[in-house]
C-alpha cells in the first residue's frame, strides 16, 4: 500500500540513525541513574480485547510524561526558552506563526485579553463605541488587542446601524424600533483601531441570549458575505468568542504571565504491517515556539504512547487534568524566580478519522461526516452550499448532545445522532472552546487529496497515446536536481506518497502544455466538453485543461504560503474543476478545501496545522520498536526518549538535579558523532525525509572520498562574508573543453578584464592579478549567517539560482562553471560564470508564470563573473523551455532562448 511504501521510505535513513542512538545509549547506560530524567508517570486503563490477543488481560498499565514537567522543563533549558513567544497575537503581512492567528490574538488563554485606558478597563469581545477614521462615532465588538509594528491596538467587528446595512436588507420589518437596532457584520478583515479612539463600553443585547435588565441595542442577525453576495443569518449562528467561555484572572502583580499554546497531535497508524506492535502516539508541541523550532525533530514532545486496545480517551485523562490546571493558571518557581503560568489547548491534529472522533463528528464517509458544517454529502462540492449559514457551532452542537442524551430510546438517539452528523462529546470537550475551530482538518492529506482526484480525472480522458506521450515528456522534463525521482506518474499513481502528489502537481502542467494535442485525448471527451461549455473549438477544451492544472498548483502554493488567503478563490477553482469533470467531486477530502482558508486564518498559515511533519516524527518513534524487547515496549521507548531528551536538556545547558550545569556529560556530549544526534536532527525540507546534518554531509562527500585532491576547503572567507566554501570534483583539462571553456587560464579564456572588474567592483581590488591560473568544480557548498541562524548553501553546474545585485535587486542566471583562483593576497576567491535570463515582461497565457529570455553565448552586456557569496539562499528557482515545435520531448531547440519560470514549487512542510 501506498502508505507502507511511505513507511519504508522514511524509515530507511531513520533507521540507521536509531541504531546508532541506541548503541551510544549502551554506552551511557553507567550514568544514567545520574541524569535528570523526567518522571516517568503510569496509570491504568481498560483494553479491548477483541482487538488484541486473546491472552491480555482486560486492564493495563500505561506510561506517560506529566505536561507541567514538560514545560518546566522547557522552560529550564536556557536555548529553548529565550525563543518562545509569549506576548499578544500579532498582525503581520507576513503569516507564519500561530500568534499571527485569530484564534491566538482572540483567546484569554493565548492574547492579551485586557488593556487599563483613561477611559476604563476593557476586555476582549467587550461592545464599544469608537472614532472611526472619519472622526464620526462607530459600534463595534472588540475581537482582539494586537500588536501592529510594534504598538498594541484593537481589532473590531463592526456593528451596523439600518443606516448602515445593504440597501436590499433595509425591510420594513427590520426598521421596527430601528433606533435601538444593530446588525453584526462578518468581514474576512477585520478593521483595527488605536486603543485612544476607544470611546466607551456599550450595553448590547445579543438575542440569543437571555434578556438583560439594560441594555442600548440589541442584535439579531448577523450580515455576511457569501460567493461574493451579502447574506444575512440569525445571531444565534455565530462562533461565539472565546472570552465566552473563560473567566477572567488578573494575574498576581509583578510576576511575568507565561501564556503556553498547547499544539496536540493524535496518531493512531498501525493498523497495518504487525499489529501486535501498533501503538498510538500523544505528542505535544509548544505553539510558543516559532515554526521554524518546531519543525526539528527535537521540538516534539511525546505524552505517551497508547497500546493498542486502549482507548485514546482512557488514556489521555491524567493530562487533561494538568491542562485544566493550566487553564486555571498556577504560579511556578524557576531558579528562584516566580511564574504566573497559563494557556490551554490551542490546537489539536489528527488523522481525518481520529480528528473527527475527537470533534465528536460522526467519520467522514457518514452523511453529514464533516466537522465543520452540515454538508450532506451530495453537496460536498456543490459551490453554492452555504457552509457559514450551514456551519457547526459549538453552542449549538451542545444543545444537540443534550438533546440526543435526553431522547428515551437507544434507537432514537442513533437515528437523531446520524440526522446530525454527530458521534457524541469527544474526549477533549471540555477544554477545547470551540470544538469545530479547534480541531481543524489537516490540509497537507486535503490539497493532496485534491490533486489526485484531478489527476485520476486527467488519466481518465487520456487515449493510449496520450499515457505514452505524457510519460515520454514526464521522464525528460526539467525538475529540481534536489528531488528524488518521481514514480511513473500513470502507471504508479495509486501508490504515491503525499509527497510526490504535491511535487507532481508542481510540474504536470508545463508536461501537459508540451504534449497535449487532440491526438492524445479522447475525442469523444473533447466533443461533449467542447459542447457543454460552449466552447468554439476543441483545442479550447485542452487550453482550458492545462490553465486549469495551472490554477491547481498555484493553489495548493498559496495554502501553505504564509500570505494572507482570499476567500472563494478555491471555490471558484472547484468549479472549474467540476466543469471539467462531471465525476470530479463529492469526495470529503475536496471538500476540506473548503474550510481550509478559514482555518488558516485561525492559525496564521495552513503550514501550522499539517500533520505531515508530525506522522513522520510518529514513525521514528515506531521505528525503534523492532530494536527494543518486545516486552512492555511503551515503557522502553518512553525511557528511551526520556534519556535521549533529557541528554538534549543538558547540553543545551540545562541545569541537573542539584541545580549545577553537568560536568559528568560535557565529555561525551563533546563527541561531536553525538552532538550531531542531539542537536542535528531536522526535517529535511525539500524531500521529506529526515536526516542530521552529519548525514547529510556524508551523502555528499560520498562521491569524491577516493581523490580528496578533487575537493577543496575554503576557510578564511573574511571578506566574501560566508565560511566553509567546500568545493567538489575538480574538472580535468577534458571537462573544462566540454563546457565550453578553452583552458584553466583566465587569459587564454578571454576573462581576464572581466574578473578584474569584478575584484575591484566586489572588493575593491585595482590591481593586476599576479596570477591567471583558475580551478574549475562542479559544486561548492558554504554557510551563510543570516537572521542569526547558519544556512547551508550548494551551488552545482546548470544550477538556476537568484543572484543579488545592488540595492536589493536581484536576477536568476544559469551556473555555467564554478571557478577558483588565487589572489594577490595569495587568499582563494571563488566566482561562478553565469548566463543570465532576461525579464521580458510576458507571461504564459495559460500557465500563468513570466517569460524570460536566456542572454545568449555572444552577449556580454551583463557581468557573467560574480562571486559564489550573490547566489541568494531564496528556496529553489526552476525554468523550463518555452518549447515550440521545433522542440521534441527530450530535445530542445537552441536557436529558442524563452524560458517559463516555474511558480509553483514550493515546499508544502
Ligand atoms: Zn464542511
Ligand atoms: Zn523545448
Amino acid at each position: 500500500t501506498a502508505a507502507y511504501q511511505d513507511l519504508i521510505q522514511i524509515l530507511k535513513h531513520p533507521l540507521f540513525k536509531v541504531d546508532e542512538l541506541c548503541s551510544n545509549l549502551q554506552k551511557l547506560k553507567s550514568y544514567r541513574q545520574k541524569l535528570p530524567l523526567m518522571e516517568i508517570q503510569s496509570h491504568m486503563v481498560p483494553i479491548n480485547i477483541h482487538k488484541t490477543p486473546s491472552t491480555s488481560k482486560e486492564i493495563t498499565r500505561t506510561y506517560y510524561f506529566s505536561l507541567t514537567e514538560h514545560l518546566i522543563r522547557i522552560l529550564q533549558n536556557p536555548s529553548i526558552n529565550s525563543k518562545l513567544y509569549f506576548g499578544p497575537g500579532v498582525y503581520n503581512e507576513v503569516c507564519e506563526e500561530f500568534w499571527h492567528g485569530n484564534l491566538w490574538a482572540e483567546s484569554p488563554l493565548f492574547g492579551q485579553s485586557k488593556i487599563v485606558t483613561e477611559k476604563g478597563n476593557f476586555v476582549c469581545g467587550d461592545f464599544i463605541c469608537y472614532y472611526a477614521s472619519n472622526n464620526n462615532v462607530k459600534y463595534g465588538q472588540i475581537r482582539s488587542f494586537i500588536m501592529v509594528k510594534g504598538i498594541l491596538k484593537a481589532q473590531i467587528q463592526r456593528l451596523l446601524t439600518f443606516d448602515e446595512i445593504p440597501l436590499h436588507f433595509k425591510s420594513q420589518d427590520r426598521l421596527m424600533n430601528a433606533s435601538k437596532k444593530l446588525w453584526m457584520l462578518e468581514e474576512t478583515i477585520l478593521p483595527i483601531i488605536d486603543i485612544l479612539n476607544i470611546v466607551d463600553h456599550c450595553i448590547i443585547w445579543l438575542e440569543d441570549n437571555i434578556l438583560p435588565s439594560y441594555y442600548n441595542f440589541s442584535i439579531a442577525e448577523i450580515i455576511y458575505k457569501f460567493n461574493n453576495r451579502w447574506k444575512i443569518r440569525g445571531i444565534s449562528l455565530h462562533h461565539q468568542h472565546p472570552i465566552e467561555h473563560l473567566q477572567l484572572q488578573d494575574p498576581p502583580f509583578g510576576i511575568p504571565v507565561l501564556k503556553f499554546f498547547l499544539d496536540l497531535y493524535y496518531d493512531d497508524f498501525g493498523t497495518f504491517r504487525n499489529t501486535y506492535h501498533s501503538l498510538g502516539g500523544v505528542y505535544l508541541q509548544i505553539g510558543n515556539m516559532s515554526q521554524k523550532l518546531r519543525k526539528q525533530l527535537q521540538n516534539h514532545f511525546i505524552i505517551g504512547l497508547v497500546p493498542f486496545g486502549a482507548n485514546i480517551h482512557d488514556f489521555i485523562k491524567p493530562f487533561l487534568e494538568e491542562v485544566r490546571q493550566l487553564e486555571h493558571d498556577f504560579v511556578i518557581t524557576i531558579n528562584n524566580k516566580k511564574y504566573w503560568l497559563k494557556g490551554g489547548l490551542g490546537i489539536v491534529t489528527a488523522d481525518l478519522p481520529q480528528g473527527n472522533d475527537i470533534a465528536g463528528i460522526l467519520r467522514h464517509n457518514a452523511k453529514y461526516g464533516c466537522r465543520s458544517c452540515y454538508a450532506a454529502k451530495e453537496d460536498l462540492t456543490n459551490i453554492s452550499f452555504d457552509t457559514i449559514l450551514n456551519s457547526r457551532y459549538h453552542q449549538i452542537t451542545n444543545l444537540q448532545f443534550k438533546e440526543i442524551q435526553e431522547l428515551n430510546s437507544n434507537n432514537a438517539r442513533i437515528q437523531r445522532s446520524t440526522e446530525l452528523g454527530l458521534r457524541g462529546p469527544g474526549p477533549l470537550d471540555p477544554y477545547i472552546h470551540d470544538r469545530h475551530l479547534h480541531i481543524p482538518q489537516d490540509p497537507y492529506h486535503a490539497v493532496a487529496g485534491k490533486v489526485a482526484r484531478f489527476l485520476e480525472c486527467t488519466c481518465s480522458i487520456l487515449t493510449s497515446q496520450g499515457e505514452s506521450s505524457i510519460i515520454q515528456y514526464w521522464k525528460a522534463f526539467e525538475t529540481p536536481r534536489k528531488w528524488a525521482r518521481l514514480p511513473n506518474p500513470i502507471k504508479h499513481r495509486h501508490s504515491f506518497m503525499i509527497s510526490d502528489v504535491l511535487r507532481l502537481s508542481m510540474i504536470l502542467p508545463f508536461i501537459l502544455k508540451r504534449c497535449l494535442h487532440s491526438g492524445t485525448i479522447k475525442s469523444e471527451y473533447l466533443t461533449v466538453t467542447k459542447e457543454r461549455l460552449s466552447l468554439s473549438h476543441q483545442n479550447n477544451v485542452i487550453k482550458k485543461l492545462v490553465k486549469t492544472w495551472a490554477l491547481v498548483a498555484k493553489a495548493s502554493k498559496e495554502i501553505f504560503s504564509t500570505i494572507i488567503l482570499q476567500p472563494g478563490y478555491y471555490d471558484n477553482l472547484s468549479q472549474m474543476n467540476i466543469m471539467l469533470f462531471l465525476n470530479f467531486g463529492n469526495l470529503p477530502n475536496l471538500h476540506i478545501n473548503r474550510h481550509l482558508v478559514d482555518h488558516a486564518r485561525n492559525y496564521g498559515t495552513c503550514t501550522n496545522m499539517s500533520v505531515g511533519i508530525k506522522e513522520m516524527v510518529h514513525r521514528i518513534f515506531k521505528g525503534i520498536v523492532p530494536h527494543t524487547n518486545k516486552h512492555n515496549l511503551e515503557l522502553i521507548l518512553l525511557q528511551q526518549i526520556n534519556t535521549f531528551q533529557t541528554l538534549r536538556y543538558l547540553t543545551n545547558g540545562g541545569l541537573d538535579d542539584q541545580g549545577q550545569h553537568s560536568t559528568i556529560f560535557a565529555n561525551i556530549i563533546a563527541d561531536p558523532k553525538l552532538k550531531n544526534l542531539l542537536s542535528g536532527w531536522y526535517i529535511k525540507n525539500y524531500n521529506l525525509s529526515i536526516h542530521s546534518n552529519e548525514e547529510e554531509s556524508l551523502d555528499n562527500d560520498a562521491d569524491n572520498v577516493e581523490n580528496s585532491d578533487n575537493t577543496s576547503l575554503i576557510t578564511n572567507m573574511t571578506l566574501i562574508r560566508c565560511s566553509d566554501i567546500y568545493l567538489r570534483s575538480k574538472w580535468c583539462l577534458q571537462d573544462i573543453e566540454a563546457a565550453g571553456f578553452i583552458s584553466p587560464n583566465l587569459h587564454k579564456n578571454g576573462l581576464l578584464g572581466e574578473i578584474m572588474q569584478v575584484y575591484f567592483s566586489y572588493y575593491s581590488m585595482d590591481q593586476a592579478l599576479l596570477s591567471t591560473h583558475i580551478h574549475f568544480y562542479n559544486s561548492a557548498s558554504y554557510t551563510i549567517k543570516k537572521d542569526g541562524d547558519y544556512q547551508k548553501i550548494e551551488v552545482h553546474i546548470g544550477d538556476v539560482v537568484e543572484i543579488a545585485l545592488v540595492e536589493n535587486e536581484s536576477g536568476f542566471a544559469s551556473v555555467d562553471a564554478i571557478i577558483k583562483h588565487r589572489g594577490n593576497d595569495e587568499q582563494d576567491y571563488v566566482f561562478i560564470y553565469i548566463t543570465w535570463f532576461e525579464d521580458i515582461s510576458r507571461q504564459d497565457e495559460l500557465l500563468l508564470c513570466p517569460i524570460y529570455q536566456l542572454q545568449k553565448d555572444t552577449n556580454h552586456s551583463w557581468y557573467r563573473i560574480h562571486p559564489i557569496s550573490t547566489v541568494k539562499s531564496t528556496s529553489e528557482v526552476l525554468f523550463v523551455h518555452n518549447c515550440d515545435s521545433r522542440c521534441t520531448a527530450d530535445h530542445h531547440e537552441t536557436s529558442n532562448f524563452k524560458y517559463i519560470q516555474n511558480n509553483f514549487l514550493f515546499t508544502a512542510i
